[in-house]
């Protein structure tokens, strides 16, 4: 087998078709030489590193929470400043989610040819045969654009994976996509939720364009380097490329798109399920 080839089997998931869609190169490096992190992506590294824990946290409080743990066991935890304002907005907001069977931290898997695809959901909300609700926190601190959103692989890969795979979650019956949404709930803006609707010729657009990249990766043997420069900055391979040596900061994320901070907590999270 060629070291650049992927062994039969390998999992797939938003964040690795994500980064196949940002850099060839870093799906290379990450999934398929398995580099760990050489460098920094984001100064100043502690705060960074300060909020992904925090990130962390609120994500298993909030699965403890819909699994039925009682709040005032759980808000005791909520310390740090971030985690507890997040912790108090989720708390404050309505969800409206009577009469939903709710699946915290859920995992779907569907094979595409010899690989499969997975997705990992923070909830999922059924009301068999009327509404299936895709519900995702963020704790990105600036809220991106729907527009960017919509774009994003998480966006496309859970909403087509429900349909694909979510039999079991709705009586046996697959669900069909017109009953699919998907809800960003950002932790800091608790009044704008991100809202993606599905219908059928999206879906079949998605898995359409999803096990087409799926193939094409597994056809590959060269991995090029992005042409766009901008997307080294906050990756941790600038080293192994030779695209400079400092990280961006979070400042500079900040006035972008929060890409890796994001997709490294994506990251962290699914290693954790
Ligand atoms: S440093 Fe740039 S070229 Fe290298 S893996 Fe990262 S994004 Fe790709």
């Amino acid at each position: 087998m060629d070291s650049h080839s992927l062994p039969p089997g390998f999992i797939f998931s938003q964040s690795s078709l994500q980064d196949y869609n940002d850099c060839p190169r870093r799906f290379q490096l990450r999934y398929i030489d398995k580099l760990q992190w050489p460098a920094v992506e984001t100064e100043p590294v502690l705060e960074n590193e300060r909020r992904q824990h925090e990130g962390q946290l609120f994500h298993r409080m909030v699965q403890q929470h819909l699994i039925g743990l009682p709040t005032e066991k759980l808000t005791p935890m909520a310390n740090p400043a971030e985690l507890s304002r997040w912790w108090e907005n989720y708390l404050t907001t309505r969800f409206c989610l009577d009469g939903y069977a709710l699946h915290a931290e859920l995992t779907l898997v569907a094979p595409v040819g010899i690989y499969r695809l997975v997705a990992k959901y923070d909830l999922i909300a059924v009301k068999q045969s009327e509404r299936a609700l895709i519900y995702d926190w963020k704790t990105t601190r600036k809220r991106p654009r729907d527009e960017w959103m919509a774009a994003r692989f998480q966006t496309r890969v859970y909403r087509a994976m429900l349909v694909q795979a979510g039999d079991a979650l709705n009586g046996g019956k697959p669900i069909p996509p017109e009953q699919v949404e998907m809800i960003y709930w950002y932790a800091d803006h608790p009044n704008e939720p991100a809202r993606f609707p599905y219908n059928d010729t999206q879906y079949k657009r998605d898995w359409e364009t999803l096990t087409g990249l799926i193939t094409e990766i597994g056809n590959h043997q060269h991995f090029p380097l992005t042409e766009d420069e901008k997307k080294c900055a906050f990756c941790p391979y600038r080293s192994y490329c030779n695209r400079g040596g400092k990280a961006g900061t979070m400042d500079d994320l900040a006035e972008t798109e929060p890409t890796n901070s994001e997709i490294n907590f994506e990251q962290i999270a699914e290693i954790e399920y």
